[in-house]
């Protein structure tokens, strides 16, 4: 990757699952990682988690709900460790359950679909605007939006609808950004890590999280000519 020797990543949602294994793998390469929390001493568990392992990384309080939490943990960052380079929009929820793939548009709540619309969508929005000043100012950033193919347009399905609705919406978001900035050294996109055995995704998935994480970290390390603007699994690009 050309840009800053030793990029700072933040990584919403990094007390578990797929975002702790994503601090992980970025760590391991010799991203500087603050993981974000909404509970902080979630966040200083997973800390302590991968010092346990050899990694040094930081955690800040963020609830991606929270406006002025998110402001408060990019000025945080800003003033302790430096600009963030490495934006992983990682934080999400599903919360159509109960009924789950058999769970119905016509019996989703208004609080269901605004939750979920507050975390998995205006959260990202939020991130972005907070951390792109610094980034076009500097020249450089990699913003990766962890989406699902759940929110595909050209293969939506019924079930899920609040999550399916707010993924088809961070992918949007991802195509809209992009667009804003245009080509160069800025690359938003977003990704699906696959159905991964969290919990959110169950026991019964059939991936690990560390086989869900690597395309966000591949994203997160590309290099100038990298894409911007485009939705992968599995390192390769899939339509929206
Ligand atoms: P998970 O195990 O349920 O973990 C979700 C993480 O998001 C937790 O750290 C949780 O924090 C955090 N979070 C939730 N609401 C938050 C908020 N308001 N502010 C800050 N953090 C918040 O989920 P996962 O499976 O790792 O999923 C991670 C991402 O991958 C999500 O965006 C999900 O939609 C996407 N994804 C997952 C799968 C899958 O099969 N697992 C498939 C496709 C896409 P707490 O611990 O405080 O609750």
């Amino acid at each position: 990757m050309t840009g800053p020797a030793n990029p700072l990543a933040l990584v919403t949602g990094a007390n578990r699952g797929i975002g702790l294994e994503i601090a992980r793998q970025l760590a391991s390469q010799g991203v500087r990682v603050i993981i974000g929390a909404r509970d902080i001493a979630k966040g200083h568990a997973a800390v302590e988690v991968l010092a346990l392992e050899g990694q040094t990384v930081g955690a800040v309080a963020l609830d991606v709900t929270d406006a002025a939490s998110i402001s408060r943990a990019v000025a945080e960052i800003e003033q302790r460790y430096g600009a963030i380079g490495i934006l992983i929009n990682n934080a999400g929820i599903l919360i159509d359950a109960p009924g789950g793939f058999s769970s119905s548009l016509f019996d989703m709540t208004d609080g269901t679909a605004r939750t979920t619309w507050e975390t998995n969508v205006l959260g990202p929005v939020r991130l972005l605007q907070a951390v792109l000043p610094a980034m076009k100012a500097r020249g450089f950033g990699r913003v990766v939006n962890v989406s699902s193919r759940a929110g595909q347009l050209s293969d939506m399905g019924s079930g899920f609808p609040a999550y399916r609705m707010s993924k088809s919406a961070l992918n949007a978001l991802t195509r809209i950004a992009a667009a804003e900035i245009g080509p160069g050294t800025i690359k938003i996109n977003a990704m699906c890590p696959g159905w991964c055995k969290t919990d959110m995704g169950g026991a019964d998935a059939t991936r690990t999280a560390a086989e869900g994480a690597k395309t966000a970290v591949w994203l997160a390390l590309l290099d100038e000519s990298g894409p911007s603007g485009r939705f992968f699994h599995d390192c390769k690009e899939v339509a929206w």
